[in-house]
């Protein structure tokens, strides 16, 4: 369906990647009757919708279904489009039901000292946390049995883990995946996120539609107008609420092309700066576990294909997030006929915190617009003189954890080119107060507005180097009690007024 069925519903999400399904799956959950519209620019790419493409068992089905939520121009990553912008010339989105969502890896760790909210009471953002690592189905024990997996994080706990507290020592990655019963894996798009909402007949889903502005009426969100992008018919849809999820460079454009410019917005862009390096166990590793356990890939079909995935949480004295990665995980199969041993070719990627500052922004056109119409936009990036100095820390911190590790592969570590991290974020920041440094408060209601909420990395106001989803997630499941509130407040003023307009209590 691309275009709604309804004239009007309680709630629209625009944008049905992991965030904005979030809100509609605590919506549904928690409230009775609410009729809701989730609409995407994209298109259905599974029948169950916003299935991860890695379930997708046929490998030419899986490359149709990247290709399909690719669109026009030049791919990234299988399943982005580049956006072509010089300042940030990785940087890329998906459009599709499920967004990067239907894409993504999955890694899911918490923040931890300098990345938390601070003003966020910790209980709650605990507590929201882990409704978000059960929202995404996270399980931090799902690749425990891949080879070499356990030896990697005993290098790598040797080198850093002194001093840090239990919680943010050198432990495998939690991921948003499913170890199912057979040993397979099933990776965790925006299917599993809604849940039951997927099949609720008060949940509309409408793809290949295009939201073209929120329909503003004074200060108060009163619904949207979309286009078909089928047909190109255009239509008006009324609501009590809605939710902007539409990613880190689109949600704010949404905001601008609708008239809703508060000072911060597209200000504080967050990108990750990312090294990579690559080593491989050494071989007398190697030869003794294969001596100890007798398991490799020919002798015993029942090593996991996919290969550990470890953590290296950030903390404030080593400002990086490592996710390192045994590169069988990847598509391309090392092992195979290299005399490589499964889980011993093993990637190292540290993420840094950025320097955040509001020069780094998506600053949009009043005179140019995109192919669809809305607000041409412009990124400006750049790393500053702090930024440099910590790449360099980084750099250092990635040849110790290889060194630590094995042999290098590759020489020395290397800076990926800015965009690569694909965790845009601040773009629509919170912030504690209406001062001009954020677009939304902590429960990512747009400032001086009514039944307008943000959701996405976009609301991210920290320097985080980690991955950033759960943490959105998180702050979506936070601003669906808020807009909980908002519904049932609403409902509440129109059963009380008369329909003379006229407030009876
Ligand atoms: P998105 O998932 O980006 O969804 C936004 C949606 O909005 C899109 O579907 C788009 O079509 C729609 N949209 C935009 N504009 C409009 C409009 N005007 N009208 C209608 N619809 C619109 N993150 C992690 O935390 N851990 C990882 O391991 C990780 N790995 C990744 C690996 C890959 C290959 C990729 C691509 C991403 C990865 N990410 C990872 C990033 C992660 O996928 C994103 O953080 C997450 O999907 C963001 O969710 P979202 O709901 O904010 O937006």
């Amino acid at each position: 369906m691309s275009l709604p069925t309804r004239p009007s519903y309680d709630l629209v999400v625009v944008g049905s990647g992991p965030t904005g399904s979030t809100y509609v799956r605590e919506i549904c959950e928690r409230h009775p009757t609410a009729r809701v519209l989730l609409l995407d620019a994209g298109p259905r790419l599974t029948d169950r919708p916003g299935a991860h493409v890695k379930n997708i068992p046929d490998p030419d089905e899986r490359a149709r279904a990247q290709r399909a939520a690719e669109g026009p121009g030049p791919a990234g990553r299988p399943g982005t489009r580049l956006l072509g912008t010089p300042d940030l010339p990785a940087a890329a989105v998906s459009t599709n039901v499920g967004g990067m969502g239907a894409h993504w890896t999955g890694a899911c760790p918490r923040p931890g000292d300098g990345e938390r909210i601070g003003f966020i009471p910790a209980d709650e953002m605990e507590a929201d946390l882990t409704r978000a690592e059960e929202l995404l189905h996270v399980d931090p024990h799902a690749f425990d049995a891949a080879p070499f997996a356990q030896e990697v994080r005993d290098r790598l706990s040797a080198l850093v883990d002194a001093g840090r507290p239990a919680h943010r020592r050198v432990a495998p990655m939690p991921l948003a995946v499913t170890a199912r019963p057979d040993g397979a894996h099933a990776w965790s798009g925006t299917d599993v996120v809604l849940g039951p909402a997927a099949h609720d007949e008060r949940v509309d889903i409408a793809d290949r539609c295009l939201c073209l502005r929120v329909v503003m009426d004074g200060d108060t969100a009163a619904g949207v107008v979309v286009r078909d992008l089928v047909t190109g018919e255009e239509t008006g849809v009324a609501a009590r609420a809605v939710v902007v999820a539409a990613d880190a460079l689109r949600t704010p454009q949404l905001l601008y092309a609708s008239g809703v410019r508060p000072p911060a917005l597209g200000r504080y862009l967050n990108d990750q700066p990312q090294i990579v390096h690559a080593v491989r166990l050494p071989d007398e590793v190697v030869a003794a576990h294969r001596a100890v356990t007798g398991r490799t890939r020919d002798e015993d079909g029942a090593i996991v294909p996919q290969s550990g995935v470890s953590w290296v949480p950030y903390t404030d004295a080593h400002p990086f997030h490592g996710q390192v990665m045994q590169l069988d995980a990847s598509p391309v199969p090392l092992a195979e006929g290299t005399g490589v041993a499964p889980g011993a070719v093993v990637g190292l990627g540290w993420f840094c915190a950025k320097d955040i500052t509001p020069d780094d922004r998506v600053e949009f056109s009043d005179t140019e617009t995109d192919v669809h119409g809305l607000p041409g936009l412009r990124v400006h990036y750049r790393h500053t003189d702090a930024d440099l100095a910590v790449i360099e820390r980084a750099k250092r911190a990635v040849a110790e954890a290889g060194a630590a590790v094995g042999v290098p592969l590759d020489g020395s570590p290397v800076l990926l080119p800015a965009g690569s991290s694909l965790h845009y974020q601040g773009t629509t920041r919170m912030s504690p107060a209406d001062d001009g440094t954020g677009v939304c408060d902590s429960h990512s209601r747009v400032w001086n507005t009514r039944g307008l909420w943000v959701a996405g990395n976009n609301v991210i106001p920290t320097a985080t180097a980690c991955n950033p989803t759960l943490t959105s997630v998180a702050l979506a499941v936070r601003g669906a009690r808020a807009l909980l509130d908002h519904l049932r407040t609403t409902a509440e003023r129109a059963r009380t007024t008369d329909p003379t307009g006229v407030r009876t209590r």
